[in-house]
């Protein structure tokens, strides 16, 4: 019995997309108590998270490969 690919699930990693510069960001800028971010690049709120899986489908992003 393997868990391995559970446990590659489970650490599915979120990941924040900068509508405004339309790429990855790595360390938005969270705003007060609400789950808003801030982009740390561009100082836009327009950014959204999800895991890397559904950002990719979401927006298309071109994400880099691990
Ligand atoms: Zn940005």
């Amino acid at each position: 019995m393997t868990d391995e690919t559970t446990a590659e699930v489970a650490e599915a990693p979120i990941v924040f997309y900068c509508r405004d510069c339309k790429k990855i960001v790595e360390d938005p800028v969270k705003k007060g108590n609400k789950y808003e971010y801030s982009c740390s690049v561009c100082k836009s709120d327009r950014v959204s998270f999800g895991t890397r899986q559904a950002v990719s489908d979401f927006f298309q992003a071109k994400l880099p490969k691990k």
